[in-house]
């Protein structure tokens, strides 16, 4: 027996509703696959709200070393914490964790609704950086006498003049290292290698923020001739760029020339929600925060708590599914992940999903959350 153990977070709100069906469908499929001999032996740690009421901590230590002890790991949406002390569970992770690819593929599953007219041509993963940037949340408040001590130091000692507003002016500031861009931008292309992807796109606002996001591109193009120039010698490997405005119009009008995108963590927030609206938006985007030289991986739904609609058997659990099948993925349980692919697309194709797709299909058959749950255990 080759059973593996995988820590999960269950998640507030509509968390454990799809955290529920998610490790239900995934049992089944590995039941399915491989008839006994393999299993997952799912252990649950606390972190979010629930977390809170019982030790009065919203991410407790032992979640974390469980997460590190056991290389992998699963979670549910958590709740944003109002207040001081952590300033978003997931951030917190990622840094304390130091998962530094957050990974978003993109494609579209056949018979799903889409605002664009040919989705099927949409078939992107999305490589962004998870640790620098604008979200390293280092920045100051209008008004605070840290934010005036910040500017008195960019006027005093670095000669700025530019600030239109000194006195009213918050202040952020943007971190983007050679080492951050390689260590992202390498694990792009050996992901694009691996999987027989044509090509890596660096998507960048270095026109503009020329030492930043400019780094960004550069390190990159350096990072990808130096490291894999037989592939790009050889056709294997394109490399290229694109400004991120740009981008994000190419991907409505000829999405077919993109493969893995590799970004920074503020384009990437908005160039892998955009890319989700186009294939059928968050309820059915998965994604994973990886640190590719520890192996550590958590893969997570990308939607949030979805409060509205907790507790009515109603929330579309295919992020977190699909989050679990990359996680059967990335340990190389590919029959298992074959066959939920395959439930999917056969639900779709005959219009059974949740309400959130269903009622925009033409035929749409809207089920519940546990109905669609038992159909795709059916399907497989
Ligand atoms: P949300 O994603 O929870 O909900 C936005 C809208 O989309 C809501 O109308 C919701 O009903 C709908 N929706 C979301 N997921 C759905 C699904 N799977 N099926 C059907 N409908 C779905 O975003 P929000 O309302 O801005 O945030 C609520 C809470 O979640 C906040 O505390 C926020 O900080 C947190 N959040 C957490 C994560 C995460 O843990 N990864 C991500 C985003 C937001």
């Amino acid at each position: 027996m080759e059973s593996l153990t995988v820590p999960y977070i269950k998640g507030d709100g509509v968390g454990p509703e799809v955290t529920s069906a998610m490790m239900r469908v995934i049992d089944a499929a590995v039941a399915k696959a491989y008839g006994g001999p393999r299993r997952i032996d799912w252990m649950e740690v606390p972190a979010g709200g629930s977390a809170y009421e019982k030790y009065g901590t919203y991410m407790p230590d032992s979640t974390v070393d469980a997460f590190r002890q056991y290389g992998l790991g699963i979670k549910g949406p958590l709740m944003t914490p109002v207040g001081g002390g952590i300033r978003s569970l997931n951030v917190y992770l990622r840094q304390t964790l130091d998962l530094y690819v957050c990974l978003r593929p993109v494609r579209w599953f056949k018979g799903v609704e889409s605002p664009v007219k040919h989705p099927e041509n949409v078939d992107m993963v999305v490589f962004r950086e998870n640790t620098e940037d604008i979200y390293a949340g280092i920045e100051w408040e209008a008004g605070t006498p840290e934010a005036q001590k910040f500017y008195g130091f960019l006027r005093d000692e670095m000669g700025v003049t530019k600030v239109r507003f000194p006195e009213t002016s918050a202040f952020g500031v943007k971190p983007v290292s050679r080492e951050g861009t390689e260590r992202l931008v390498r694990a792009a292309c050996r992901y694009a290698l691996d999987h027989g992807r044509p090509s890596v796109t660096l998507v960048h606002k270095g026109n503009i923020m020329k030492f930043t996001e400019g780094g960004f591109k550069k390190w990159g193009y350096e990072l990808a001739q130096r490291e894999f120039g037989d592939a790009i010698s050889s056709g294997r490997l394109v490399i290229k760029d694109c400004i991120c405005d740009a981008f994000l119009q190419n991907v409505l009008l000829k999405p077919e020339d993109y493969s893995v995108i590799a970004t920074l963590n503020l384009n990437g927030d908005y160039v892998s929600d955009m890319l989700a609206a186009q294939v059928g938006g968050i309820g059915i985007s998965p994604g994973a925060n990886i640190n590719y030289d520890s192996g550590l991986a958590i893969f997570e739904a990308t939607h949030g708590t979805a409060p509205d609609i907790a507790g009515k058997d109603i929330v579309n659990p295919c992020s977190n599914l699909l989050s679990g099948v990359m996680l059967l993925e990335h340990i190389g349980w590919d029959e298992a992940a074959g066959l939920i692919y395959d439930a999917l697309e056969r639900s779709f194709a005959e219009g059974c999903a949740t309400a959130d797709l269903a009622r925009l299909m033409p035929d749409g058959r809207v089920m519940g959350t546990r109905e669609f749950t038992n159909h795709l255990i059916g399907l497989l």
